[in-house]
């Protein structure tokens, strides 16, 4: 088991001292890794602590085109999205489709929602409760993963289930139906076996990313491999383990 590529890495792009290195720093590593592509998706514009700027896009742009000629690694740019109502709107508007090469999305606290019913359905609801979570909860959670999917040209779902507490099989079937991927994330694991083995048996298409904070982390998903060994989830439904992803069929669709 080979990871070629890593499509999940924050720079210092995500403010505050949140991602630690630079574009350069990332791909150096990655190169040293053996890694052949990676993507910098830092935190999606409505995060009011860590969010990248969209006036820092051309800077990140030529930071990419830089580490791409030192490091001979393929750099892809993103964004890691936000959820920001119960009705699926996310903070990408369809002019950043225009300099976007993989689009990744998901729920996240500290982000300015679209209204306060959403902050306070979404993100108080999820961020404070101590207690086991309501149906009702769930659902919502679900239903806004649901309308995202169908709204959007999502490539990448990322740690679902991580503090938004998810029907993880019904979002993983309406990904496999739009062709988005359900991320494996090298830090942290939110389904349970269970889940895995259903969204597996039914055709689910995964990709594993470190969600890496700063460079030393690139490349480093153990824990998803080790996942994937244990439960003998299906190679071909990996699509950057052996092998590397397209993402370009999604690009400019929104
Ligand atoms: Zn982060
Ligand atoms: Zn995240």
């Amino acid at each position: 088991m080979i990871l070629l590529g890593d499509y999940h890495t924050h720079t210092k792009y995500s403010r505050k001292n949140h991602g630690k290195g630079t574009v350069l720093e990332n791909a150096s590593v990655a190169r040293d890794k053996g890694l052949k592509q990676i993507a910098i998706t830092d935190h999606g514009f409505n995060h009011w602590m860590f969010g990248i700027k969209r006036k820092d896009i051309p800077q990140l742009k030529e930071d990419i085109l830089n580490a791409r000629e030192i490091t001979g690694v393929d750099i892809l740019l993103g964004v890691e999205s936000n959820l920001i109502s119960a009705d699926g709107d996310i903070d990408v508007v369809e002019d950043d489709f225009e300099f976007l090469d993989i689009f990744l999305m998901g729920f996240h606290n500290l982000v300015k929602m679209k209204t306060m019913k959403d902050l306070f359905y979404i993100n108080w609801a999820n961020g404070m409760s101590v207690f086991s979570p309501s149906q009702e909860r769930i659902s919502r959670n679900t239903t806004a993963f649901l309308k995202a999917l169908d709204k959007y040209p999502v490539d990448v779902i990322t740690h679902l289930n991580f503090g938004f507490p998810t029907d993880t099989v019904a979002v993983a079937r309406m990904a496999k139906e739009k062709g988005t991927l359900i991320e494996l994330n090298g830090k942290r694991i939110n389904f349970t076996d269970k889940e895995l083995e259903i969204m597996a048996s039914e055709g689910v298409k995964f990709i594993v990313d470190s969600d890496a904070h700063s460079p030393e982390r690139v490349g480093e998903v153990n824990k998803a491999l080790n996942l994937i060994f244990r439960l003998n989830l299906p190679l071909n439904q990996i699509v950057n383990i052996d092998k590397l992803p397209h993402f370009e069929n999604k690009r400019g669709k929104i």
